[in-house]
């Protein structure tokens, strides 16, 4: 029996290998390809990313920066183009003021026209007739400033046109500051010269005369919070700040500006005087040739210079307003979402992304793309990655639940066969002593052995006994191969509970009444029916019973109890027989399962009662367990659905 099991164990081990081998390379090696494809594929798709981003980028910058530089363009000559050659210092003015650039330079046919820094010579202005002659030699030759105001007094009177009268005004108040009457100097400055009949008047040098009266005056009155003196500056201030005015030159007006600050520290700033300082900074350093239709840099620091390219207009930008012109001409710009676009000036560090040139109007100049609140490459991948990761994970889930049905199906393919074999042994082996024993009997009453009747009866009833024995084990066998294969077809009718008891109580027969055994039958009156295949339910408790009894001593208790409850039937079969251990109470309804194989060969049974009443009742929809207690007894509980 040992040699027998160790075979089989050896058998099935070796039948399992090669199985197990397979199946290890059915779910290792396609995993590792799933893996190994996954791993490719996501390095592709990184890649090619990679290249529709950068292709992206590319053509964002590139489309950008045509734009920027066809709104830079377009914005400067329209500019250039509305300057009406009549009014150039307004054009100045108004663009300085719209902070189109922090300072223009306005030519007309290749020459400066605005703002000119004119030298002015230093030769008189004042026209040479006797009574100028005379007023002069009053004033410098005797030093008689008051006759000399006098005489110029006699000029102005007599003169018809307004610039002798204005030139002529201008000594008299000299003259009489000379004479230390600045009142009437005052008067005459402000009064005479500053009022609108001398408002466009200019000296032979082409200086606004009364600019400079007003000037004058307020060096005279001297104190800034003087009342006269507030109300002078305004109106000085007010004309400089007139660009109509043709008289007034760009020198002058700088002049006269840095003289007022300096006598009145506080004044009003004046909109265009940082421009008017610039450009003519600028000039002094300028190159004689700029090249039309580019942004380029200057001998000043951080000081970038435009001209357009009809020439006419030159536009002067400090770095930072000229990137902030850019700016807002790259925010009208319409990008991708989360795309930044920045102007990069050349020299400056470039961290971004990806940078394109901005093109001929800004050489060297870059258009920088950022990328806004994370890099969209890394969460595209990433998206890629899980759904690669996801998609792997779930091959492998699948191939790994495929190889575990495979193995299911193999391991009982596996037990099926090794049932069989079980099986054509144990029947081989069960069959073998009856019959041994029966040719035993028949040879030795052959041997002449039947002449005495008594021995020859015994022989017989033996022979009988073993006959039933060999009868029942085939029974039990067909039985088991019939539900082994899975074939017993059931039959489903309403059945009675006490009917199958008393059925099966009948089948046992005699045996019960034999000397020494006691039968107690407990049935419930009102237990309910059940539903199924009578003939099968009997077998169920003949085999239970049958048990009972054959694992008990000489004094037998059966106790056959049933009740209903949890619309259940509930049917006990209890005996105070050998019992078993309770580690063998599951294995015991195994097939060929047997506590004690000597045991079972005196009492004929082959393991099969059991697993025949599991699978009845199985079928049923019931179950059944098994309690004992070695020496004590054992009790199987039977438990079927009530009808
Ligand atoms: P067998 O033909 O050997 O009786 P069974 O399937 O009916 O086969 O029982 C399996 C084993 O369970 C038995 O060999 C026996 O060891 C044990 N067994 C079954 N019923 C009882 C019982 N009432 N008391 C003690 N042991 C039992």
């Amino acid at each position: 029996m040992i040699f027998r099991r160790m075979s089989k164990a050896t058998d099935a081990g070796q039948g399992l290998w090669p199985a197990f081998a397979m199946l290890i390379a059915v779910v290792v090696l396609p995993t590792a390809g799933v893996f190994w494809f996954m791993n490719q594929a996501m390095q592709n798709e990184q890649l090619a990313m990679r290249q529709r981003l950068t292709e992206l980028y590319r053509t964002q910058l590139q489309t950008a920066a045509e734009r920027i530089q066809t709104s830079w363009r377009n914005k400067y000559n329209l500019l250039s183009y509305n300057i009406h050659q009549d009014s150039v210092p307004e054009a100045f003015a108004l663009l300085v003021k719209a902070g189109h650039a922090d300072s223009f330079l306005v030519y007309q046919k290749e020459r400066l026209v605005y703002p000119k820094s004119v030298a002015f010579s230093r030769i008189s202005a004042e026209p040479q007739t006797i009574l100028w002659r005379e007023a002069r030699r009053l004033e410098y030759g005797k030093n008689l400033p008051k006759d000399a105001a006098e005489t110029y007094g006699k000029i102005v009177r007599q003169s018809t046109g307004a610039q002798e009268s204005a030139l002529a005004l201008m000594a008299q108040a000299r003259c009489l500051n000379k004479a230390g009457l600045w009142p009437e100097a005052i008067e005459v400055l402000v009064h005479t010269l500053g009022g609108d009949r001398y408002r466009n008047v200019a000296d032979p040098q082409g200086r606004s005369i009364s600019l400079n009266a007003l000037l004058f005056a307020l060096q005279l009155m001297k104190e800034p919070s003087r009342p006269s003196f507030q109300k002078t500056a305004a109106i000085l201030i007010e004309r400089l700040n007139d660009y109509r005015v043709p008289s007034i030159s760009s020198a002058q007006r700088r002049f006269v500006m840095g003289q007022l600050r300096a006598l009145w520290p506080d004044c009003p700033q004046f909109p265009t005087f940082a421009a008017e300082e610039l450009a003519a900074e600028f000039e002094k350093t300028a190159p004689d040739q700029l090249k039309p239709g580019q942004v380029q840099p200057t001998a000043i620091k951080n000081l970038w210079v435009y001209q357009t390219p009809d020439k006419t207009l030159v536009a002067l930008f400090r770095q930072d307003h000229l990137m902030g012109i850019l700016e807002s001409m790259i925010a009208a710009q319409k990008t991708v979402n989360g795309i930044e676009l920045s102007a990069i000036p050349p020299g400056a560090a470039d961290l971004s992304r990806q940078s394109e040139n901005i093109g001929d109007a800004f050489p060297s100049w870059k258009l920088a793309l950022s990328i806004e609140g994370g890099d969209p490459l890394q969460s595209a991948t990433k998206q890629r990655i899980a759904t690669y990761v996801w998609t792997g994970v779930l091959l492998t889930a699948g191939i790994a639940m495929l190889s575990i049905l495979m193995a299911n199906y193999l391991r009982r393919q596996v037990r099926l066969t090794r049932l069989k074999n079980d099986l054509i042994a144990n029947v081989s082996h069960e069959l073998k002593t009856p019959l041994a024993s029966m040719r035993l009997l028949v040879d030795t009453l052959r041997d002449g052995n039947y002449q005495n009747v008594q021995l020859t009866q015994e022989y017989l009833q033996m022979i009988g006994k073993e006959n039933v024995r060999l009868s029942s084990l085939i029974e039990g066998f067909l039985t088991f191969s019939r539900m082994e294969r899975n074939k017993a077809k059931f039959e489903q009718e309403v059945v009675q509970t006490g009917e199958i008891v008393r059925s099966a109580l009948e089948a046992v027969g005699n045996r019960l009444q034999a000397p020494g055994c006691r039968l107690e039958l407990d049935l419930a009156p009102e237990i309910p029916p059940v539903i199924g295949d009578r003939d099968a339910l009997i077998t169920v408790f003949v085999n239970l019973l049958d048990n009972a009894l054959k694992y008990t001593g000489d004094t037998k208790e059966v106790r056959l109890r049933g009740y209903s409850s949890d619309g259940s039937v509930w049917i006990e079969v209890q005996d105070n027989g050998i019992g078993f251990p309770r580690s063998a109470s599951r294995k015991i309804f195994e097939r060929f399962y047997q506590v004690d194989r000597t045991l079972s060969r005196r009492t004929g049974g082959c393991g099969l009662g059991l697993s025949i009443v599991q699978f009845i009742v199985a079928a049923h929809n019931g179950s059944v367990t098994a309690k004992s207690q070695p020496g004590k007894g054992s009790t199987f509980t039977v438990r079927l659905p009530a009808a």
